[in-house]
């Protein structure tokens, strides 16, 4: 693996396959359904045991997000990186999220980014108490997961954090020729 390469956190892989499976109902239909995938990606799912620390290359992230949205529909990447950003939350993460307000949990969510992600940036532009303004630079590497999948963790949090009726828009979008993905949030 080349040093500079961008990769993702093997606990996004790992709880993406937990998704899958709980998602068809058995791990022998989830190896099924992976059969038309790519060989590089049929051989990391097919480990026993996939190790949250280890790096995968940002294409592998790109696959998953394919798979997921062919399988289970253009939503279903939200659902699952929603589902993996709560299930990788330890104890104490949950109680000062549960605790705190949905801004002050949206602070966090530059240093989550960069946590899981090697390359881009998560950037609050403006943040008040019912409305944030976000932009990912340089994610594109990520595919159109990089965004989906920000918009399903970003919502999991905030739900969590206590807020009501989100919506979120994103209006510009890097991977369909913007220079920055935009994304608007709104809660009461
Ligand atoms: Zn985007």
């Amino acid at each position: 693996m080349e040093e500079n390469q961008a990769t993702v956190r093997g606990s996004i892989v790992m709880w993406g396959k937990i998704w899958d499976i709980q998602k068809v109902g058995s791990e022998e239909a989830f190896q099924k359904l992976l059969l038309p995938e790519s060989a590089e990606i049929r051989e990391i799912f097919q480990q026993p045991a996939i190790l949250p620390m280890t790096k995968y290359p940002a294409r592998i992230y790109c696959q998953m997000y394919e798979f997921t949205a062919k399988n289970f529909g253009a939503q279903a990447f939200q659902e699952a990186a929603a589902h993996t950003a709560f299930k990788d939350l330890n104890a104490s993460m949950r109680f000062f999220m549960k605790i705190g307000s949905p801004a002050f949990v949206a602070k966090r969510f530059p240093q989550s980014w960069s946590h899981y992600f090697s390359a881009g940036t998560f950037s609050i532009l403006k943040l008040t108490s019912n409305t944030m303004e976000a932009a990912l630079d340089g994610a594109e590497v990520y595919g159109l997961g990089g965004c989906q999948g920000t918009i399903g963790w970003t919502r999991m949090a905030l739900e969590y954090a206590g807020a009501k009726n989100l919506q979120i828009e994103h209006p510009e979008c890097a991977v369909k020729g913007k220079s920055r993905c935009l994304l608007n949030y709104k809660w009461s």
